[in-house]
């Protein structure tokens, strides 16, 4: 059966690991209809801001497989991240990384048996990209988590779980500080937990998973985690099994998935025909599995493993590392030798804890389900911060907004960057002419409406200039809001 992909070269080295990446895939006997597409530089260029064109979009939407080379991304200009936005336009909402050691690729963890998957949400968190400059020197993003977004990544990272043999998920999160955003994540995570009786769940500390990671990386076996957390912890894993050159990722959503090795363009070897195409080779590995390709896939990782295992050839970022650049292998080169070695399996088996070793299981793409019914839950207004621009005193900033307060609001506090600095002053806190300014209803546990806010914003407005306002609500007896430090 032939297989429709499309296949996007993308910048700096893009078109030659593409390149080598595509004719291996055909020397392992697969019948590939390639439909090759843009995106990136050149895209930016001809001053199309999203660096993906319609025809690409089209492309994959009929394809529902996209291979592709990293894509530039203009820095510091309004451009969106041309990689980000192909993710978010086919919602491949799951980032798939697996971290595990290649024989023949040396890394200061040889024999611990590193074989783990991050399991990173690929669309929402702070990469939804909302931003503001709330004053001249004041900005702001939106942390975005969603119920549903939770439960659609960690559902995934569980049924991996299961479906390769897998005994532990760990949720990773950053929950003790962010205690709504993240904090959601691991309630969804714990919910989650008991419909997998025979997978261990784990939360972890973001920051105590990197510790961990780097001590003791076998210990890990499926990690799934928000999207910046994701994002980092995943390069950190790449470091431990070989670097960059060797990291394969899959993003899947229900509708399209898109595969593409971890690094980025590497332009400063552009066109010179030498930088490691195995990350994308690996790449090409899952999204065979993923096209029901199984033993196509096996042949390909066995040959790419013989290759490194035998070392006969080897690019340059390998040959560095053994002080031997005079006898690296080109891209073209290495292609070469692993097409030469389809059909041989590798000396070294790790032990590993994945069936996938074995079984070569497709990556499973469940559906969402649909949580508790929260609609019956009670929403009620209670107050609003609003944000506000002043370079005064914050007491005399706190006593202007009193004055303007009644009859139905009471300001409760001012906070400067998340510290309470009206009514009680907090010593040592630097204003940066940014304040959340909490009004809440001048009747002790009283509710508000959005006239009397509307009025209120009239009344502050006439003294003091104020960017935006976010509702302070309740749902059921649940705060809709966090506390401000000192509180
Ligand atoms: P990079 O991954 O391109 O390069 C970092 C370093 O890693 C390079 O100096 C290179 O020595 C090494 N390296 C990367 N891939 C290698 C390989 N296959 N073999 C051997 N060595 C390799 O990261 P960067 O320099 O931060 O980014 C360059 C461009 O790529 C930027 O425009 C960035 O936005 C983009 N980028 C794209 C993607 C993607 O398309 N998914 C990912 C990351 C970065």
């Amino acid at each position: 059966m032939s297989h429709r992909v499309t296949l996007i070269p993308g910048d700096g080295v893009g078109p030659e690991i593409s390149l080598a990446a595509r004719r291996v895939i055909e020397a392992a006997g697969v019948a590939i209809e390639w439909e090759e597409a843009e995106a990136g530089a050149e895209v930016f260029k001809r001053g199309d801001t999203s660096g993906v064109p319609k025809a690409t979009a089209d492309s994959i939407a009929r394809t529902g497989v996209a291979l592709k080379g990293p894509l530039e991304t203009p820095v510091g200009f309004g451009e969106k991240s041309a990689n980000v936005t192909l993710r978010k336009l086919f919602e491949t909402y799951a980032n798939i990384r697996p971290a595990r050691q290649i024989p023949g690729v040396p890394t200061r963890y040889d024999g611990e048996g590193i074989d783990f998957i991050v399991v990173r949400e690929n669309i929402e968190d702070l990469y939804a990209g909302v931003e503001y400059l709330d004053t001249r020197d004041v900005a702001v993003a939106l942390k975005i988590i969603t119920r549903r977004g939770s439960e659609k990544i960690i559902r995934y990272a569980f049924e991996l779980a299961r479906q390769e043999g897998r005994r532990k998920v760990t949720c990773a999160t950053k929950a003790n500080i962010l205690k709504l955003t993240e904090g959601m994540f691991k309630r969804v995570f714990e919910e989650m937990a008991p419909e997998y009786p025979e997978i261990e769940p784990q939360h972890l500390i973001i920051d105590n998973v990197a510790h961990q990671m780097v001590k003791d990386p076998a210990q890990f076996d499926v990690i799934v985690t928000t999207n910046l957390a994701g994002d980092i912890i995943s390069d950190l894993a790449s470091g431990l099994v070989g670097g960059l050159g060797f990291a394969a990722s899959g993003n899947y959503g229900d509708e399209a998935a898109i595969f593409e090795a971890v690094h980025g363009s590497a332009p400063k070897y552009a066109g010179k025909n030498v930088i490691n195409p195995t990350a994308l080779i690996l790449s090409s590995v899952m999204m065979l599995r993923h096209l029901g390709e199984h033993a196509a896939a096996q042949r390909i990782q066995d040959a790419v493993f013989v290759t490194l295992e035998e070392g006969q050839a080897v690019t340059l970022d390998v040959a560095r590392q053994a002080g031997d650049v005079e006898h690296a292998t080109s891209t073209s080169g290495f292609a070469d030798a692993i097409i030469e070695n389809l059909g041989r399996a590798p000396q070294t088996r790790y032990a590993t804890k994945s069936a996938a070793a074995t079984s070569e299981p497709p990556a499973p793409r469940p559906r969402w389900t649909v949580g508790a019914d929260r609609a019956a839950i009670e929403t009620r207004l209670i107050g609003a911060d609003v944000y506000t621009e002043a370079y005064d005193d914050p007491a005399v900033v706190g006593r202007t907004l009193d004055e303007v307060a009644g009859p139905d609001f009471r300001l409760l506090l001012m906070s400067a960057r998340g510290t309470m600095v009206y009514p009680t002053p907090s010593a040592g806190v630097d204003t940066v002419g940014w304040w959340r300014c909490r009004f809440v209803a001048a009747e002790e546990g009283g509710t508000v409406d959005d006239a009397a806010l509307l009025r209120l914003l009239e009344r502050i407005g006439a003294r003091v200039p104020w960017m935006h306002v976010q509702k302070l609500r309740l749902y059921g007896d649940e705060e809709g809001f966090t506390r401000a430090q000192g509180q």
